[in-house]
């Protein structure tokens, strides 16, 4: 069986963190079974460099688990995007990546050394292209964002352009905790 880049995106889903205020020890409506969190649905890299073979990886890609720069013309951060649910507490929480300009990339850069966290405060909202394709959604691949910088050793926040993409009015809106759960179900094994 050959394997499709979209599938192997779904392979290389990572990310067990619980969001934040998740709600605890809840029975499952999808599978009837207890689970203690919601599952962040996170990324290793931008597209990009999942669907790069291992040997362009490693000559053409600079990628740690925060930044990313490809072939020294294309810069990456990863990011959080959040949907809020909009019956409890609560998110659905995407670690995902955006590209940035070559200046905004690297004003934001020696910000990650943790001396120099704090002069984030002084970085304006970033403009980014989304560089995920999320499975389950219309293509999300350069979607138009802005990233927000954070202190607190938190990623930033990555917040969509208004249109009518489902995600982007996810976020905007909010979504009910019941899909949140299909959602991480079908994309995950929970
Ligand atoms: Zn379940």
């Amino acid at each position: 069986m050959t394997t499709s880049p979209v599938r192997r995106f779904l392979d290389r889903l990572t990310g067990r963190r619980p969001a934040p205020a998740a709600p605890k020890g809840w029975v499952c409506a999808v599978c009837g079974q207890t689970h203690d969190d919601l599952p962040a649905v996170g990324f290793l890299g931008p597209l990009a460099w999942e669907v790069a073979s291992e040997q362009e990886r490693a000559d053409d890609f600079d990628l740690t688990t925060d930044t990313c720069i490809w072939k020294d013309e294309h810069h990456f951060v990863r990011g959080v995007l959040e949907l809020p649910l909009t019956d409890r507490e609560g998110v659905l929480s995407f670690g995902v990546w955006t590209s940035l300009s070559r200046d905004s990339f690297f004003r934001y850069l020696p910000t990650f050394e943790e001396e120099n966290e704090g002069d984030r405060i002084e970085l304006p909202p970033m403009f980014g292209w989304f560089s995920n394709s999320l499975p389950g959604y219309p293509e999300t691949l350069s979607l138009k964002c802005m990233v927000h910088a954070r202190t607190g050793g938190l990623r930033p926040l990555i917040e969509l352009e208004e249109t009518d993409h489902p995600l982007s009015v996810g976020q905007r809106q909010g979504i009910p905790f019941r899909e949140a759960v299909a959602y991480v179900h079908a994309h995950l094994d929970l």
